[in-house]
């Protein structure tokens, strides 16, 4: 009888792992020491402008990361991880990433190797990518959102994501990172998921 549990839907890059500080360190700096850049100066995402290279470069160098040892090594966020073994069992988890197709295995393995013991399903919203013909379901994360029957809550860092589940009527918890303008910590945002779940009859 717990179908109707509230259900957290999780974000995975940026806020389940730290993928663009993990970027950073292993592709970016390596490659163009001249030009460094600090996690806390990316004030927007994707930083293709900041960085000074075009879009699909980024989107292919990011890519190609996630497909790589790096992005299998990357530790799961330490604060969600002790949330969910203190407070997950009191409702659904699932990890909802908008990442490219080819980089979608890679990512449902990682999510389900740190944080199965809660995390039982796994969605994407392919990404656009050049030349990639997709059959086309759901718009945005709020398109998939909208087709949950149990009352939801998005934890993300993507402003665009966040706004979108907002208008499919889902509860919204920006995940605080330098590009989307959050001013309070992981903590903060926890303590934020606590509420919305207490509002919405997790006990
Ligand atoms: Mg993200």
């Amino acid at each position: 009888m717990d179908g109707l549990k509230p259900t957290v839907v999780w974000d995975v890059d940026d806020v389940l792992n730290d993928l663009m500080a993990a970027w950073l360190v292993h592709v970016w700096a390596p490659a163009h020491p001249d030009r460094p850049i600090a996690l806390a100066d990316v004030r927007a995402n994707p930083p293709h402008q900041l960085l000074g290279i075009d879009r699909a470069a980024y989107h292919a160098s990011l890519d190609a990361f996630r497909l790589g040892d790096g992005y299998a090594a990357m530790a799961p966020n330490p604060s969600i991880l002790a949330w969910l073994e203190a407070k997950g069992e009191r409702c659904h988890h699932v990890a909802l990433t908008a990442t490219a197709y080819r980089a979608a295995p890679s990512t449902a393995a990682w999510v389900l190797r740190h944080f199965g013991s809660w995390i039982r399903q796994f969605a994407f919203v392919p990404a656009d990518r050049p030349g990639e013909v997709l059959p086309r379901f759901d718009a945005d994360k709020g398109a998939w959102l909208s087709r949950l029957r149990a009352p939801a809550v998005l934890v993300d860092d993507g402003p665009a994501n966040l706004a979108a589940a907002a208008s499919a009527g889902a509860g919204a918890i920006r995940w605080p990172q330098p590009w989307n303008g959050g001013s309070g910590t992981p903590a903060d945002a926890l303590r934020e998921l606590d509420t919305w779940l207490g509002e919405h009859g997790a006990a």
